[in-house]
C-alpha cells in the first residue's frame, strides 16, 4: 500500500478522511496532534515541554515531533496516511529520507470556513472522536455516538490560536504544499464536498480497488 500525506488547513477534514481510509482500506493512521496531546495527558517531558506551543496554536518545534514520530516511521514503511505531518518544509525533507512518498493530497479550503469549522468543533472527552456541529441535526444532543459521553470544545479552538493556527498554516506549511507540488506528487481536492464524497473520489483517484478487513 502507498503512503499518503494528508495536507491543509485545520478543519479541512483531513483527520475524517485518514480515519475512513483506515477503516475501509486497512492504512494506518498517523495523527500527529493527536500522538502531542496524549504526551500533555500523560504529562510527560515532551508533553510538559510543548504545553504552549499547543495552547497558543503555535506549531511544535521540529525536535519533538522528530522524537515521537521517529519510532513509527522506523517501524512501519508503507500504508502509512499522515495527518498532520509535515507541516514544515525541514519535516518534509525529514519525512523523504525516511520513507517512500509518491502522493500527497492538499485539501483546498478558505480561510473562512475553516475557521467556523473550528469554532463547531466538538471532541468526545473519553474517545477523543470528532464532532462538527456544522454537520448534526437539531436533534444532536452533544453527547457522543460511541461511548455517550460529554463532548467538550478543544482548547486550542479559541479565536485566537485558531488565528495562529491559521498563519502557521500560510507561513510554514503551504511551502510544504509547493515541495510536493515540485515533485509532481500532489493531488487536491475541494474540502467543501462532503465527507462521504471526499472519501469516494479519493478512492477513485488513488485506485483502491481491493479493500482490507474492515476495522471498527
Ligand atoms: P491538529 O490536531 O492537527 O489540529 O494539531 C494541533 C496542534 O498540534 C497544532 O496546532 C500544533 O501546535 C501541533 N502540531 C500538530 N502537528 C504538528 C506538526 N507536524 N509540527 C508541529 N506542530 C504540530
Amino acid at each position: 500500500m502507498p503512503n499518503l500525506v494528508l495536507l491543509g488547513i485545520q478543519g479541512s477534514g483531513k483527520g475524517t478522511q485518514a480515519d475512513l481510509l483506515r477503516k475501509n482500506y486497512g492504512f494506518t493512521h498517523l495523527n500527529v496532534g493527536s500522538l502531542l496531546r496524549e504526551q500533555m495527558r500523560n504529562k510527560t517531558e515532551i508533553g510538559n515541554n510543548i504545553e504552549g506551543y499547543m495552547a497558543r496554536g503555535d506549531l511544535v518545534p521540529d525536535r519533538y515531533i522528530f522524537t515521537l514520530i521517529d519510532p513509527v516511521l522506523s517501524s512501519k514503511t508503507s500504508g502509512l496516511v499522515l495527518d498532520g505531518f509535515p507541516r514544515t518544509i525541514k519535516q518534509a525533507e525529514y519525512l523523504y529520507q525516511k520513507i517512500t512518498v509518491k502522493i500527497a493530497i492538499y485539501f483546498e479550503l478558505d480561510d473562512e470556513i475553516a475557521k467556523e469549522r473550528l469554532s463547531n468543533r466538538r471532541v468526545c472527552q473519553k474517545c477523543h472522536e470528532n464532532y462538527n456541529l456544522l454537520l448534526t441535526n437539531s436533534s444532536f444532543q452533544e453527547k457522543c455516538k460511541k461511548c455517550n459521553s460529554v463532548l467538550e470544545t478543544r482548547s486550542d479552538d479559541n479565536k485566537e490560536a485558531i488565528n495562529r493556527r491559521i498563519e502557521a498554516f500560510h507561513q510554514q506549511t503551504k511551502p510544504v504544499i509547493k515541495f510536493f507540488s515540485d515533485k509532481q506528487s500532489l493531488i487536491k481536492v475541494n474540502a467543501t464536498d462532503k465527507p462521504d464524497i471526499i472519501h469516494h473520489k479519493l478512492v477513485k483517484t488513488l485506485n483502491l480497488t481491493t479493500p482490507a478487513i474492515k476495522k471498527v
